[in-house]
């Protein structure tokens, strides 16, 4: 099932489709692995969610618009692989704004960036575009409006992680930012009865209900988002480990060390029992994991792309895994229109980014 949204940000209104999701039930049910044959479970959805393509496809469209070099502040998507073809076709990734030359052209990463990053942009006169991923500019826009209404907002995320922060810089005096139910408990608030919490959108599901069932214990009048800020692509990544957890004996995840979204997938898998591990790609496996393993599991972070997964699947087989089954939990089919700074250049568009060479 699709729901329609439309946000305004600072250009035109943008559409955006999330998903619904009913059932955690896989659209086919799942074999058990009861011939003792070495069998890969190829989860699905994996990989790239519509805000990272969506970016990628705009720093490739801004190289072959404008030509090398475009800045981009941060890496567009937390993927080394991802950055490295980037990197290779010209952009330049920077930390900050200020390595950029004044008037030159800066990307801002799907991750999203504060209002006095906005501001130095405007300072240093750069021609920006923004590749904030829409469902993380919706957790900036819910922030500004529980800030303008008097509310004190307790983030849920990870500190220091780049979307957080942008987050944060919304309404710097008005949120506090927790990483646990311990962190709940520690809080002190002026006014308990004006009370909003927002959510990182790349978090665990499990663990996130346990925070926000603490907070609405400790503070009855707590508001929260009208929906989830947990991203649809995050979700839909984490039901698929839950739903193969009981087939697997090892869950392979392929994402960078610092993707969020990633990491807790493999927690997710672990949560459930199962040997789970991030990979940057096959190079990352230890052979001794494989050992006496008759069933793994491979599905990857919302930044990783498909040929690091098509390339383990094709490792394992060469390591006698020569069963394989897709396991499909929810039909995923979102896209997300490009930034205004790009609109008319949807011609142009790469979709799923090709093999780093
Ligand atoms: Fe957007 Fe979710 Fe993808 Fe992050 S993981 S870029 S929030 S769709």
């Amino acid at each position: 099932m699709l729901a329609r949204y439309f946000l305004r940000g600072s250009g035109p209104l943008q559409m955006i489709y999330l998903q619904i999701n009913p059932t955690v039930m896989p659209l086919k049910p799942i074999t058990a692995n009861t011939r003792g044959e070495k069998k890969i479970y190829l989860l699905k959805p994996r990989g790239f969610c519509a805000g990272v393509v969506r970016a990628i496809d705009v720093v490739k469209i801004a190289l072959n618009l404008y030509g090398p070099p475009v800045y981009v502040r941060k890496e567009i998507v937390h993927n080394k692989h991802v950055v490295d073809e980037l990197r290779g076709l010209g952009a330049i990734f920077v930390e900050e704004l200020e390595e950029v030359p004044s008037g030159a052209r800066a990307i801002f990463s799907a991750h999203g960036v504060s209002p006095e990053v906005r501001r130095q942009g405007k300072e240093r006169n750069l021609a920006v575009i923004d590749a904030t991923c829409p469902l993380v500019t919706k957790v900036h826009l819910e922030a500004v409006k529980f800030a303008r209404e008097g509310y004190t907002i307790v983030l849920i995320g990870h500190k220091n992680h780049d979307e957080v922060i942008g987050t944060l810089g919304e309404a710097p005096a008005k949120m506090i930012l927790v990483e646990s139910v311990a962190d709940v408990d520690a809080l002190t608030l002026d006014d308990p009865s004006r009370v909003a919490y927002l959510t990182q959108t790349t978090l665990s599901l499990d663990e996130t209900k346990d925070i926000v069932a603490r907070l609405e214990e400790r503070f009855p009048m707590i508001r929260g988002p009208k929906s989830q800020d947990i991203c649809y692509a995050t979700e839909n990544r984490q039901m698929a480990v839950k739903g193969v957890s009981e087939f697997c004996e090892l869950i392979l995840v392929v994402g960078s060390a610092n993707s969020s979204n990633s990491k807790r997938l493999v927690e997710v898998g672990q949560n459930y029992g199962v040997r789970a591990y991030l990979v940057n790609d096959w190079s990352d496996v230890h052979p001794e994991w494989l050992e006496g393993i008759k069933s793994v599991g491979v599905t990857a972070g919302a930044s990783a792309p498909e040929h690091l997964v098509e390339q383990i699947v094709a490792a394992l087989n060469e390591k006698g895994f020569g069963d394989l089954e897709e396991v499909e939990m929810v039909e995923e089919d979102v896209r997300f229109s490009l930034p205004p700074e790009l609109a008319g250049a949807s011609s142009q568009l790469y979709g799923i980014s090709a093999p780093s060479r």
